[in-house]
């Protein structure tokens, strides 16, 4: 029988409950166990395929092409596992399972009720996470705040779960808030207490809280939480503000909370846990010895989880470099407004990451050309890639109003058209060009040589691609598609030939970044910052691994 760790949310939204998770993963994983974490996501979408990233952030693709929530991110950089479809559940897709099935007849006349048919497809899916991912420990993390009405058949499934796997397999780590109030910020716990009250109405108590705090809590504090709540006094852990989340595992571990969570659940301690490489990156990024300034130009900048994993592949760069990764977020409209020099003026690098639509293109367009024309390094992603070979297609060829399909359908010169496999597709859901797909690398590119290698594999979703009749034009000009699929038909990289390093991929290459392991585009971006020539000379990202 594996082990389970069920985590939940009190208080507020928003507190860092999937790097909490996350962290929890790490320190077992630093005890040599295998770990399969999982995202309950109480909404009705079936995936995150359909959000807006203005709400609800970025979404996340896995190896093999789901759309998912972000704290699968999490998950992936501090767990170094891969996430497969299956580790983010939502409200969708189980309503969805059981509707099916409703419909074929398999519950033989059945009332098909929340309890036990919607419950027991949650726990289903948990238990088939554990068993798929063959992990010594499943992590569950429960989405929302506990109270939420739409929560309460998932922590009903998580509570039936402790009955059958057993008390001894399975524990419950409750992530709360401890807020500050007044002119002086008193720490309150009374939020605390009502949060723990309501899970225990549901049947669930608590084995550890995860306090969140601007302060260190007291003693008085500690005891005060513990007696209330009713969780043994080395549970109550106090979880503040980390100057950078990889820090985080180091915390809980110094909090005794490895060893709480390792002896609850019986797995053997054999060695002390290895935090060294943890350490070292967290010592990196607190303290390195250089810095310097990155743009990443887009259009949701309002709200910055919409590019979490860009942000956070840059600071895996900047550790492998010994370097601040300070970055400027500029809304790509404020690019139209201001013109690029103004907007772009204390930059040393561009990075344009995914997007949709024509709402501030034109401004992701300018900075392009800005990069282009002044040799600053720049880093295309997905919609970054498209913008540009828009821009070379328009300033270097002439093909002026040059654009992509998706934006104008009536332009005379498609330079991104529509991948033919969408030509017939209307639903919006999961219909993209999703997950890893192999790219094939020129020998002697920049591509080539930041990989070090000669094929890629690399996470994709997208419905737009550069048009194949313009791939003459644009090489004749300087603009090498140095990546291309198997076949040869999809182009997957380009790079110019006259630049330090101007690069940009079809691909979303900050999905595969690993705090210990930098993606090697992020990594010889930060490079050809810091080492400005001619011609950028790009080492393989693997030599300055931590
Ligand atoms: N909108 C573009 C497409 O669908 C780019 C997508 C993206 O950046 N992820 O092809």
């Amino acid at each position: 029988m594996g082990k389970y760790i069920f985590v939940t949310g009190g208080v507020v939204s928003s507190i860092g409950k999937g790097i909490a998770t996350a962290s929890i993963g790490r320190m077992l994983r630093n005890r040599g166990f295998s770990v399969a974490p999982i995202k309950l996501d109480p909404y009705i979408n079936v995936d995150a395929g359909t959000m807006n990233p203005y709400q609800h952030g970025e979404v996340f693709v896995t190896n093999d092409g789901a759309e998912t929530d972000l704290d699968l991110g999490h998950y992936e950089r501090f767990m170094d596992v891969d996430c497969v479809r299956d580790s983010n559940v939502t409200a969708g897709r189980v309503y969805k399972a059981v509707i099916d099935k409703e419909r074929k007849g398999d519950y033989l006349g059945n009332t098909v009720q929340v309890i036990p048919h919607i419950t027991n497809e949650i726990k289903e899916r948990i238990l088939l996470a554990g068993r798929l991912q063959n992990a010594d420990v499943v992590i569950a993390e429960v989405g929302g705040t506990v109270g939420d009405i739409e929560g309460l058949p998932f922590l009903e499934a998580i509570r039936q779960l402790r009955k059958d796997v057993g008390s001894e397999n399975c524990m419950y780590i409750h992530v709360t808030m401890i807020p500050g109030v007044g002119p002086w910020d008193e720490l309150k716990t009374k939020p605390t207490q009502h949060s723990v009250i309501k899970l225990r109405e549901i049947g669930i108590a608590p084995d550890v809280l995860i306090c969140r705090s601007k302060k260190p809590l007291s003693e008085e504090m500690r005891d005060k939480i513990s007696m209330f709540c009713d969780v043994q006094r080395a549970g109550v852990i106090e979880a503040l503000d980390a100057e950078t989340i990889y820090e985080i595992p180091l915390m809980y571990e110094r909090s005794g909370l490895g060893d709480l969570v390792a002896d609850r659940l019986g797995l053997p301690r054999t060695e002390p846990a290895n935090m060294m490489e943890w350490e070292e990156i967290a010592r990196r990024a607190n303290a390195p010895s250089k810095s310097c300034r990155i743009a990443i130009v887009g259009k949701y900048i309002e709200n910055r989880d919409a590019y979490l994993s860009v942000q956070e592949a840059l600071i895996h760069a900047g550790i492998a470099h010994d370097c601040r990764v300070h970055l400027d977020w500029i809304d790509s409209t404020t690019v139209e407004d201001q013109g690029a020099e103004r907007a772009l003026a204390n930059v040393d690098g561009v990075v344009v990451p995914g997007g949709y639509g024509s709402r501030g293109a034109e401004g992701k367009i300018l900075a392009i050309e800005y990069a282009r024309t002044r040799n600053k390094p720049y880093l295309g992603l997905c919609y970054g890639l498209q913008m540009a070979v828009i821009e070379f297609a328009r300033n270097v060829l002439g093909l002026t109003d040059a654009n992509t399909e998706e934006n104008d359908q009536q332009t005379p010169y498609p330079v991104v058209h529509l991948l033919p496999e969408q030509r017939n597709i209307d639903d919006k859901g999961a219909t993209m060009r999703l997950g890893v797909y192999p790219c094939r690398l020129e020998p002697g590119s920049l591509a080539a040589r930041a990989y070090g290698d000669a094929v890629a594999y690399e996470r994709h979703r997208h419905r737009y691609e550069v048009n194949n009749e313009f791939r003459d034009q644009l090489e004749a000009a300087g603009m090498r598609l140095s990546g291309v699929s198997p076949d040869g038909k999809l182009v997957e990289i380009i790079e110019l030939i006259d630049h330090p390093y101007f690069i940009a991929s079809q691909f979303h290459p900050e999905f595969k970044s690993r705090p210990n392991r930098p993606h090697p585009l992020f990594f010889g971006l930060v490079q050809a910052v810091l080492e400005p020539s001619d011609r950028a000379v790009v080492q393989s990202a693997q030599a300055s691994a931590v």
